[in-house]
């Protein structure tokens, strides 16, 4: 017997046997079953979500506040900038700052934003 938890969607829990969305379990109750094909999920799975979502709102704030110090930080970072050759698809200049951006997921590759030293337009290339 299988033993599988649910997957987990955001705050939605999905049948990890046939992927039916499963209800929410009432107050009462300490597991839910599968409408479909009668999977029964422990209502501790829901648990785990709740603390998910109350941790939600302050983290809210803290993003904000990266955002702020992104914006300063752009500009100090401008200098440090590489200058490379690459033609700029918008006026055709041959120089644009070059700069590495780090993804989450090292399968993704990485992502390289080049701004031209001309007239400022932007574009990125995926490795
Ligand atoms: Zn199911
Ligand atoms: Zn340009």
């Amino acid at each position: 017997m299988s033993k599988r938890r649910a997957e987990k969607i955001g705050s939605l829990l999905f049948c990890p046997d046939c992927g039916t969305l499963l209800n929410l379990p009432r107050d009462e109750e300490n597991e839910v079953a599968c409408e479909q094909c009668g999977h029964v999920e422990p209502a501790s799975s829901y648990e785990n979500i709740t603390i998910v979502t109350r941790s939600h709102p302050d983290a809210f704030p803290s993003a904000l506040r990266q955002k702020g110090k992104t914006q300063t930080k752009t500009h100090d970072s401008e200098d440090a900038l590489l200058k490379v050759t690459e033609k700029c698809p918008s006026c055709g200049h041959m120089e644009a700052y070059s700069k590495e951006m780090q993804l989450r997921s090292a399968d993704e590759g990485s992502t390289i934003l080049y701004t031209c030293v001309k007239c400022r337009h932007g574009w990125r290339v995926n490795n």
